[in-house]
């Protein structure tokens, strides 16, 4: 701590002296009153004592200053118990009064306590300051949260906005799509209609380069009718339309039956059909045309990105699926050990079938295997052939979605794609 001292007396200074000594207190100390009175004007210590004497009121300027200071000192007065003083030195707001002559015990005890107050005083000022500096800290920070919070709101409006007008124009988007379609497809077919009359030459002998010419025009028509039905098929998914007529559907007679259709088209890439059904296939319960769809689909793409000389591989067989268990190739695994053992037929048990279009092709990237499924999305390294829409996966996945059961993909660039789907036997 730091103490001045301004005396008159010697004996004062001396008792002083050993004070600030004896407990390590640095200690100034002042007898002529222009030299105490400029200490006093920069002076920031904690302690001030003034030794009364006639005309102790002389120093309420510089008392006065020192207590707007902060951290404030302490005043303490010393005299000779004389009535006057003592009203004086309470005047100018004293911390507290000692009597002379001074007992050395006396002193060190008023000072001590003295002190500790002025000590006590300095922390209470620090505690203050912090906690008003938190405090500040605090407002500001909250204004910036109500700020924040104001500034959501408000983007929050703006997007139910948005999304309320993307719905309207998805809407509008939708009608629109149903319609065009709808009108272009009774022409289309019209005309491919026509095209078969003319092909059959029921109206006339053909010329070879006129039959030719009418049968890629021909071909023309069935992909415009292709694509003009799976607008229709997202229209109607999208309107929440498509409705699942159940029927009992033999997979083995009707997986033949689309391997057949796409013979001339796999033949025409010299790519080889392996059809590979095992025996006791159950029947299922299902939308035949809509299954029928998403098989052709599959086989039409397999052909697609598969380049000549490759093979495509057609399988179906019973599967016992139990949804919670998430690996579906370890499951198969057990399944199949399980058959091994016991020698049980492949459709004891089974719930579902399971149906997979492998190819040799050129494959899928990692990255795009979840978004071939969305609408519209092609993988853009592997447009072999660029006929398409980009829908059919979207379309085959919200069929088999809508039976109960699951489609995925499994691939390795340029080694080839393996669609599987789970389809159960019958509807839940
Ligand atoms: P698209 O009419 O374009 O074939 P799909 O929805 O059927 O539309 O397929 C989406 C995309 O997935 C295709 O454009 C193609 O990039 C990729 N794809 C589908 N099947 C295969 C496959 N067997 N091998 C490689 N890529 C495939």
């Amino acid at each position: 701590m730091k103490i001045l001292l301004i005396y008159h007396d010697p004996t004062v200074l001396a008792a002083f002296e050993e004070f600030a000594s004896k407990f390590n207190h640095e200690f100034s100390a002042q007898s002529d009153i222009a030299d105490a009175r400029s200490t006093l004007k920069n002076y920031n210590g904690n302690l001030i004592v003034i030794e009364t004497g006639p005309g102790l009121s002389c120093w309420q300027n510089e008392i006065e200053e020192q207590r707007n200071r902060v951290p404030r000192p302490s005043f303490v007065f010393l005299g000779n118990m004389c009535t006057d003083e003592i009203a004086q030195a309470s005047e100018l707001g004293g911390d507290a009064y000692i009597s002379k002559p001074l007992h050395d015990k006396l002193l060190a005890m008023n000072l001590s306590s003295l002190l500790r107050m002025v000590q006590l005083e300095n922390d209470l000022n620090t505690a203050l300051e912090e906690s008003e500096r938190v405090q500040n800290e605090l407002k500001t920070s909250l204004e910036g949260q109500k700020e924040a919070i104001a500034e959501k709101e408000l983007t929050y409006r703006e997007l139910l906005l948005a999304y309320s007008r993307l719905q309207n124009l998805n809407q509008q988007k939708n009608n629109f799509l149903a319609t065009a379609t709808h009108e272009l497809r009774t022409p289309v077919t019209v005309m491919k209609g026509y095209h078969r009359i003319l092909l059959d030459e029921r109206l006339g002998k053909l010329l070879p380069e006129q039959k030719e010419v009418l049968q890629e025009s021909e071909q023309s028509c069935t992909r415009l009718i292709k694509i003009v039905n799976s607008l229709l098929d997202l229209s109607r998914i999208e309107a929440g339309k498509l409705e699942l007529v159940y029927q009992s559907y033999d997979v083995t007679t009707n997986l033949k039956m689309i391997v057949t259709q796409q013979k001339d088209a796999s033949t025409r890439k010299r790519l080889s059909l392996i059809l590979r059904l095992e025996k006791g296939l159950p029947q299922v319960k299902c939308d035949r045309d809509k299954v029928n769809q998403v098989l052709t689909n599959l086989l039409e793409n397999s052909i697609k990105y598969t380049p000549s000389g490759g093979k495509i591989y057609i399988s179906a067989r019973p599967y016992l699926w139990e949804k919670r268990d998430s690996s579906i190739a370890k499951r198969l695994q057990v399944q199949e050990e399980r058959r091994r053992r016991t020698g049980e037929s492949s459709n004891h048990r089974c719930n579902a079938v399971m149906v997979q279009v492998s190819d040799t092709g050129i494959g899928i990237p990692p990255e795009n295997q979840q978004e071939i499924f969305e609408e519209f999305s092609q993988v853009s390294s592997n447009q072999m052939d660029r006929t398409g829409l980009g829908l059919g996966l979207a379309i085959s996945r919200r069929i088999i979605n809508a039976h109960g059961g699951k489609i995925w993909v499994d691939s390795q660039m340029n080694s080839g794609s393996r669609f599987t789907f789970l389809l159960p036997l019958s509807p839940s």
